[in-house]
């Protein structure tokens, strides 16, 4: 009896591209102040463009300092207002931003996809609904805030700044916006540079909320515009996500005030694969933790430290799964990795990954054809990596992956901690206590056991070291938005 072997058939997958019809953007964004979208006092349009085709997709207002303090008094004159309103109306309004997010939801995934690059199947299963999820858990919160600080008795700030990176746009926005108005505040945001257009399409949605005038107001801008919020008088918070270097630069703009401050910041995070771990599995969430969204994503794992004892087998996995990764345009719902978010961003990461190459680590880039226009950067494997190399110890932001390897327990903790960042970890076995162990020794703030970057609104987020301090999501998430008052 003569069996067929087929070989011959390649399997593919046909273009399933995201339809743009049904997505209406304005030629033109004003800043959103007030509870509408108002003219720049100095009039700055800044085109906002797709990182895919390096087309324009909406001209956007940038503000300036005097638009900063426009929106400082309209947040302030809306707060006490807002924080009196009884704990369950406050939540209806979050309920009810929460329910628009997701009856646009096809709309903002593809308006994010457009904007920043990543992949629409991420947008749409990740990005989107978390934002929602994050303004449902906090509308849950409205009226249990006191449970959620000890018990005690509370109070909101007041008027708080928060300043978003370009990597999740509406879900930092949502990280950021639904705690803050949960407790009272009135919120001032400004998103990134290269990726305004979901916060604006969130303006409309709390106009749409009638979320009353002042409470929410959206300021595009670039780090002018941050600057500008931080050292504006009449704020009462901080809160950042973004750079280390920026994050130090407002500690030191706020040093000496009363103004209050959390920072998440970067990040160098360990991925660790135990000998005893299901490879297989491991490589998938090596893969998710470091190509996901093309690596734009602060606690990335892109240091993979391996036990030596299966070094070799785990790259060879890894490296063949990396074959399979298909680069390319956003809107494939096939893609899995889409462009880079801009210009610069792709210079620092050639700039990097040169590095690794010349302090003598061996890359391995994938063979991919990419079109022609547009920001792109293959899914990329270094091997031979040293712990002094600076593609061991910089964050790259990019589809990167340096590997390490260690021969013990100790030595894996010992390389994990080696980082000036702490913000997040992997842990690949199938020894329960061993996971426990490790977790309790590794200095990040979130740890993965055999999954990574799994996010949830009821988990807390942030960092240690230069990663930052305070906490984004959960009951933890409240705390830097409120203050004890007995
Ligand atoms: P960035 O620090 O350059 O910019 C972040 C935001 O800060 C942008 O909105 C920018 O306009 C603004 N900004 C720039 N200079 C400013 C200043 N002097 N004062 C006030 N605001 C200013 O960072 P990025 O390149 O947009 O984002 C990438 C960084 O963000 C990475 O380091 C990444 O690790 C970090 N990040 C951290 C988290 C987290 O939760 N820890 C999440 C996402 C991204």
């Amino acid at each position: 009896m003569s069996t067929e072997t087929r070989t011959s058939i390649v399997w593919d997958y046909a273009p399933a591209p995201e339809s743009t019809d049904h997505v209406r953007l304005a030629a033109r964004y004003g800043l959103f102040i007030d509870g509408d979208f108002r003219e720049p006092a100095a009039p700055r349009y800044e085109a906002s463009v797709n990182p895919a085709t390096e087309e324009p997709l909406a001209e956007v207002a940038w503000a300036g300092a005097e638009d900063v303090a426009r929106a400082v008094d309209a947040a302030r004159a809306a707060q006490p207002k807002w924080a009196a309103l009884p704990e369950l109306e406050r939540a209806k309004y979050l309920f009810r931003i929460a329910r628009l997010i997701q009856e646009r939801a096809r709309e903002l995934a593809v308006v994010e996809t457009l904007d920043g690059g990543k992949p629409v199947r991420e947008s749409r299963d990740v990005d989107i609904p978390l934002a929602a999820a994050h303004f449902f858990h906090y509308a849950g919160w409205a009226d249990k805030l006191r449970y959620g600080v000890n018990a005690r008795e509370v109070a909101p700030l007041g008027v708080v700044g928060q300043i978003v990176p370009w990597n999740f746009p509406l879900l930092m926005a949502a990280w950021k916006l639904a705690p803050a108005l949960a407790c009272g505040n009135t919120a001032i945001l400004k998103p990134a540079e290269t990726t305004p257009l979901t916060a604006l399409l969130l303006a409309e949605i709390c106009r749409e909320a009638e979320l009353p005038p002042g409470v929410v107001s959206i300021l595009p801008g670039d780090g002018e515009t941050g600057a500008a919020l931080v050292r504006a008088p009449g704020i009462d918070k901080i809160a950042f996500t973004g750079s280390t270097a920026v994050g130090r630069d407002i500690q030191a703009a706020l040093a000496g005030r009363p103004v209050k401050l959390t920072l998440e910041l970067g990040g160098k995070s360990a991925n660790i694969v135990f000998e005893d771990a299901a490879l297989d599995q491991a490589v998938e969430g090596i893969v998710n933790g470091i190509f996901f969204n093309q690596g734009h994503v602060c606690c990335a794992g892109s240091r993979l430290l391996v036990q030596e004892s299966v070094l070799d087998e785990a790259v060879a996995r890894l490296w063949r799964r990396m074959g399979r990764l298909r680069v390319g345009d956003p809107l494939d719902k096939n893609t899995d990795v889409g462009a880079i978010n801009s210009a610069e961003q792709l210079q620092r990461i050639e700039a990097l990954v040169a590095a690794g190459e010349s302090e003598g680590a061996q890359r391995r880039t994938i063979a991919c054809e990419v079109p022609e226009r547009g920001y792109w950067f293959a899914p990329t494997l270094f091997t031979d990596v040293s712990p002094a190399h600076r593609i061991a110890v910089e964050e790259i932001f990019g589809p990167v992956v340096s590997v390490l390897s260690f021969r013990t327990q100790a030595e894996a903790i010992e390389k994990a901690n080696n980082s000036r960042y702490g913000l997040a970890a992997g842990i690949w076995t199938d020894k329960g206590a061993k996971a426990f162990e490790v977790a309790a020794a590794l200095r990040a703030g979130v740890v993965w056991q055999n999954t990574y970057n799994h996010f949830d609104p009821t988990a807390a987020f942030g960092g240690y070291k230069e990663s930052g301090f305070g906490r984004e999501g959960g009951p933890a998430g409240l705390r830097p938005y409120l203050q004890v008052v007995r």
